[in-house]
C-alpha cells in the first residue's frame, strides 16, 4: 500500500466518497430514511462481495423501520452531530478503518504472520482528576504519562498495519486533552474514541474537536444517579448530563438567606470581625457565610457549604478556625515574631501570659494562627486540638 499509486488511489477514493457521503448528508435533514438507504448503497459500492446481498437488504430494512432501536439510534445522531463531526467519522471509521484498513490487516496479518488488531487501545495518561471509590487510578500517582511522541509513533505505526480506530483510556485521557487535540490533528485521517468522565470537557475545547471531526467520546457513566454518584462523588451524573434544544436552562431558585442569630451579631460587635461578601446559611447550630448567588441546596449532601463562621452554643458564640484564618487583622489581636517562644506555647496548645480580654486573633509575622481568649491576665488557648504539636 506505500507505492504512489496506491497514495493515488486511496486519495481519489477518498475524495469520491467524501462527496457521496456530502450528499447523503444533505437529505439527513429531510429524509433519514433516503440517507440510510443511499448509505447502505455506498457501503455496498465499496465492500462489494464482502457482505451478501441479502445483508444489505436486511440493513436497509432495519435502518428504515421507524420502529428499530438502530433507527432511533442513527436518527438521533444524524440530528444531533455537527455535519463536519459526521462525515469526518463516516470517512474515517468507515472506509479508512472498516474498508481500507481491514484490506491492510488482512495482508499484513499473511506477510508478518501474526496477528494484527483491528483497533488499539492506549492511556496517554494513569493519572485522573477524580477519586472513584476502589479505581487504582489514585493509587498509581500522577508519573505514567505517555509522551506526545510516543502516542505518535503508536499511531504512525498502527497506520501503517492498517488499524485506524485508536480507543483512549486511562486514567483520565483529557488530563492530557492539549496533546490528544494535537495527536488528532496530525493524524486526521483516524477516528479516535475517547473513554472520559466528562468533566474535563468545556466549550473551547468543544469547539476545537468539533473543528477536528475526528474524536468521540465514550462518557462514564455507572447505573443510576445514586450508584454512580455513590462510586464517583455527588453531583457527577448530573454534570455529565448536557440539556438538549433550544429551551432556556432551568434557574434554580436562590438559597434564602438565614437570620444572623444575636449571639453572632454580638460577637461582632465585640470583636469588630470583618466578613467577606455573602449571606448566612445555618445548618443546625454552625453559621456559614456562603456566595449571594448560592442557589438552593435543599436536598443535596453538602460538605462545605462556604466560609464556616461559628457555632451559636447556649447563649454565645464559639468563633471557627477558619473564619480566623480568613480574617486579616482583628481589633484585639497578638502578633507573635517567628523567634518568639511563647508562638511554639501558643501551637502546642499552652495559654499565653497577656492583659487582652474577650476573643483576640493570634497573629505570626502577620499571618493568622488562630483564636485565643483572654480574661486579663492570660489568653485561653482556642487553637485546634487536632493541630497543636508538643514544644
Ligand atoms: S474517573 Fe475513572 S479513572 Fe478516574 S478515578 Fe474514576 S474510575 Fe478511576
Amino acid at each position: 500500500m506505500n507505492t504512489s499509486l496506491d497514495n493515488l488511489t486511496h486519495k481519489m477514493q477518498r475524495a469520491a466518497l467524501g462527496k457521496i457521503v456530502d450528499v447523503a448528508l444533505s437529505h439527513a435533514e429531510h429524509d433519514h430514511e433516503k440517507t440510510m438507504c443511499q448509505l447502505v448503497d455506498v457501503a455496498k459500492q465499496f465492500y462489494g462481495s464482502g457482505f451478501s446481498d441479502e445483508t444489505y437488504e436486511n440493513a436497509k430494512k432495519v435502518l428504515t423501520d421507524p420502529d428499530s432501536k438502530w433507527t432511533k439510534l442513527i436518527n438521533c445522531v444524524l440530528d444531533q452531530t455537527d455535519p463536519h463531526v459526521a462525515r469526518t467519522t463516516a470517512l474515517n471509521l468507515g472506509y479508512e478503518a472498516f474498508f481500507r484498513g481491514t484490506k491492510t490487516i488482512r495482508e499484513n496479518r499473511v506477510k508478518y504472520q501474526c496477528n494484527i488488531p483491528w483497533l488499539i487501545l492506549f492511556d496517554p495518561t494513569s493519572a485522573c482528576n477524580m477519586h472513584c471509590v476502589g479505581c487504582w487510578a489514585g493509587e498509581y500517582g500522577h508519573k505514567n504519562n505517555l509522551s506526545f511522541e510516543d502516542m505518535d509513533k503508536i499511531v504512525t505505526q498502527g497506520k501503517e498495519l492498517g488499524v485506524y480506530l485508536y480507543m483512549l483510556t486511562g486514567g483520565e485521557p483529557l488530563v492530557r486533552k492539549k496533546d490528544l487535540l494535537k495527536l488528532a490533528e496530525k493524524h486526521n485521517d483516524v477516528q479516535f474514541a475517547i473513554y472520559t468522565n466528562s468533566t474535563l470537557i468545556d466549550e473551547p475545547f468543544c469547539e476545537q474537536v468539533v473543528k477536528l471531526g475526528n474524536i468521540a467520546f465514550m462518557l462514564s457513566i455507572e447505573g443510576t444517579p445514586s450508584t454512580n454518584d455513590a462510586r464517583r462523588g455527588e453531583g457527577h451524573y448530573a454534570a455529565v448530563l448536557r440539556r438538549t434544544g433550544d429551551e432556556a436552562p432551568a434557574v434554580l431558585p436562590p438559597e434564602p438567606a438565614a437570620k444572623c442569630p444575636p449571639e453572632l451579631a454580638a460577637f461582632r460587635g465585640q470583636t469588630g470581625a470583618a466578613l467577606p461578601e455573602g449571606k448566612l446559611l445555618r445548618f443546625g447550630d454552625v453559621c456559614y457565610l456562603v456566595p449571594q448567588a448560592l442557589p438552593e441546596v435543599k436536598g443535596l449532601r453538602v460538605l462545605r457549604a462556604g466560609l464556616e463562621l461559628g457555632a451559636v452554643l447556649k447563649n454565645r458564640f464559639a468563633p471557627a478556625h477558619a473564619w480566623a484564618l480568613w480574617l486579616e487583622t482583628l481589633e484585639s489581636s497578638v502578633s507573635l515574631e517567628e523567634s518568639d517562644p511563647l508562638l511554639a506555647r501558643y501551637l502546642s496548645g499552652d495559654v499565653l501570659p497577656s492583659d487582652k480580654r474577650g476573643w483576640t486573633l493570634v497573629q505570626a509575622d502577620g499571618l493568622s494562627l488562630g483564636w485565643a481568649k483572654g480574661d486579663g491576665s492570660q489568653l485561653k488557648n482556642h487553637y485546634p486540638k487536632a493541630l497543636r504539636r508538643p514544644v
